[in-house]
């Protein structure tokens, strides 16, 4: 399920280049265009699910693969044990720019703590 007009789905099929660090049968992960951190990768389901609202029960599998994901790239970052956040954003107040679910991985520097 692909939707033409979604950026992160023409990067799924190689239509736009990627800085691609892993990738497997559900999910791909590449380097955010914009890094907010000296590790910044974007961990994203093939399946075009739009948002977290939209994923469905037989999505769970795309939520573990996520997770693995993110121990797999923590350890090939060399972050695992200095550290990471995981952010996803949700809707207008959350502000997600890119309407394919995508999971943040950021480290490599102390972040700002989010609650202030
Ligand atoms: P969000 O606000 O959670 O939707 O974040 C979308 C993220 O996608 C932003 O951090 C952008 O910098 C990033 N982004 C947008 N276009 C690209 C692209 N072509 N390659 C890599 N990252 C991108």
């Amino acid at each position: 399920m692909t939707d033409p007009d979604c950026i992160f789905c023409k990067i799924i099929a190689g239509e736009l280049p990627s800085d691609t660090v892993y990738e497997d049968d559900l999910l791909i992960a590449f380097r955010d265009i914009n890094p907010v951190a000296p590790t910044h990768i974007l961990i994203v389901p093939r399946k075009h699910i739009v948002d977290n609202n939209a994923f469905s029960d037989e999505d769970a599998v795309i939520a573990g693969a996520m997770f693995l994901a993110v121990s797999k790239l923590a350890e090939s970052e060399a972050i695992q044990d200095s550290g990471y956040r995981l952010i996803m954003n949700t809707g207008p107040d959350g502000r997600q720019e890119v309407p394919h679910m995508h999971l943040h991985l950021i480290g490599g520097k102390q972040m700002q703590h989010p609650m202030g």
